[in-house]
């Protein structure tokens, strides 16, 4: 409920929006206050100083004529008066007795005057005060003359209140048209904030309609961005991850239909022997033996293909599962040769191994065997009569290697970069005959890469191949980085 209620301000638009007109009213606020009362303070302080420059003057008057003794000269109280009137304020003189000398009010005068602020004048110390609320201020002035022995002797206080209120008008006045001021710029905020969230959220809203199209079925299609760094960056990365996407499927189909067309031509042949069976009722038994011989051949070589096809689906899962352990190469390759020594055997091949020292290595012992035996198996079917597989083992202080060289046929120049891919045979008639699926060798290539090792291959067409595999002695299970 909340979550649909506050959904409008999830939309990076709306939330950019207010976001920007919070900012810059928050902005003019702090301005258009701090500005008036500068301007306030700059007023009120121009009329404390020039009524202190009057005080000081009137000080000297006082203290020159006695006046706070004998109140003779006339012309000072008048002279406070004028000022009072036109400052709209009140002037008082205090003595040394606290007695009031003079007020404008004519109130006072005769009275006591006691509080701390006279008292402290008296001591010499001025003050000053400002009332916000009143819109007044006071001044309390000392009245020092020198004594005869040329000490400070202290004649009286001053009291001058005032009041600051056409300041504050002026001020307000000042608030007024700059409110007048804050109107079209307010206007103008409006204008920016849209124009800003549009252009914050139009390239979002670009790139999602073009990834709804891409989805749609146009995987061919790239995002084009001309926007923010960053977004032009998101951008590339998704056009990236189409480009591996597209480029799976792509292996995806190709993979299926070869897969049909493998599985199909087992079935294709066993087809045609059964036909031409069934078209021949009165066939000899002899006939019947060979159809049926060459029947059941096919079936096995469909079956050798789903065995290499499962064995390669389970090792493409992902979390293919690796069950690592110490094992000794050593012992793993010997069982590996005395299982291949029969076929090898048949092929009056002569299979030679060879250790150069004793290795331990963390691998999956089942799949590494298996990688293995794809390469010898190799080596030996693709012989020539009378010829020999060497097969040797050494190690580093990282890696373990294991070398699988043969006398055979060799590979073309121009295939020895497809021999890796799935169902390339070099001969098909010769795979035909040994039972090749063209699997073998991306099982081999996938285990390794799956230790973090690596396979090379080196050959000479007619004369022989040799096959190296290097994988770390220790095993580090690498980061699922995708
Ligand atoms: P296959 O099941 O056909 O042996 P592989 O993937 O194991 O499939 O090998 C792919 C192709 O590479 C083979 O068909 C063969 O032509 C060629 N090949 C592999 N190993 C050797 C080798 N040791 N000597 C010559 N050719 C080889």
């Amino acid at each position: 409920m909340i979550r649909k209620f506050l959904k409008p301000f999830r939309s990076m638009s709306i939330t950019t929006f207010l976001t920007d007109i919070v900012i810059f009213a928050f902005a003019a606020v702090i301005l258009v206050l701090s500005a008036l009362s500068l301007n306030r303070t700059n007023l009120i302080d121009e009329k404390v100083k020039n009524a202190q420059r009057y005080l000081s003057e009137l000080s000297d008057k006082v203290i020159l004529n006695a006046y706070l003794a004998n109140k003779e000269d006339a012309s000072i109280g008048k002279e406070m008066n004028l000022m009072a009137d036109s400052y709209d304020g009140r002037i008082l003189l205090i003595d040394s007795n606290l007695n009031c000398v003079n007020d404008t009010f004519n109130v006072e005068v005769g009275k006591t005057f006691v509080s701390t602020d006279v008292v402290r004048a008296l001591n010499g110390t001025s003050g000053e005060y400002r009332d916000d609320e009143t819109q007044m201020v006071e001044i309390y002035y000392p009245i020092i003359s020198k004594s005869n022995s040329g000490e400070n002797g202290l004649n009286g206080v001053i009291i001058f209140s005032f009041s600051v209120a056409s300041e504050y008008e002026v001020s307000d006045r000042l608030g007024k048209s700059l409110l007048l001021i804050v109107i079209p710029c307010a206007v103008l905020l409006l204008l920016i904030a849209t124009f800003h969230s549009r252009y914050v959220s139009k390239p979002l809203v670009t790139m999602t309609k073009s990834l709804n199209h891409i989805s749609e079925g146009y995987f061919d299609d790239k995002l084009e961005i001309k926007s923010f760094t960053e977004l032009e960056d998101m951008a590339d990365a998704v056009n990236n991850m189409l480009f591996r996407l597209n480029s799976l499927e792509n292996s995806r189909q190709e993979f299926v239909s070869n897969v049909s067309h493998e599985l199909k031509t087992p079935l294709t042949s066993i087809k045609i022997l059964a036909d031409s069976l069934v078209q021949q009722p009165d066939a000899p038994p002899a006939v019947y033996q060979e159809f049926l011989g060459d029947i059941n051949a096919e079936i096995d070589r469909e079956n050798r293909i789903i065995t290499d096809l499962l064995e390669l689906v389970k090792l493409d899962r992902k979390n293919g599962e690796m069950h690592i352990a110490m094992v000794s190469v050593n012992e793993l390759l010997e069982i590996l040769m005395k299982r291949i020594k029969p076929i090898a055997q048949t092929y009056n091949v002569d299979l030679i191994y060879e250790s150069y020292r004793k290795v331990d290595a963390e691998v999956d012992e089942v799949k590494m065997s298996l990688a293995i035996s794809n390469l010898v198996e190799n080596a030996v079917k693709y012989n020539k009569e009378g010829g020999w597989v060497k097969v040797t083992l050494d190690s580093d202080h990282k890696y373990f290697i294991v070398t699988v060289s043969d006398s055979g046929i060799g590979i073309p120049e121009s295939s020895v970069k497809h021999i890796f891919d799935r169902f390339y045979r070099v001969d098909k008639m010769r795979a035909r005959k040994t039972g090749g699926t063209g699997l073998g060798l991306s099982i081999t290539k996938s285990v390794i890469l799956m230790h973090n090792g690596q396979l090379r291959v080196e050959s000479t067409e007619g004369e022989g191949t040799t096959f190296t595999v290097k994988v770390p002695l220790s095993f580090v299970e690498k980061q699922n980085t995708e």
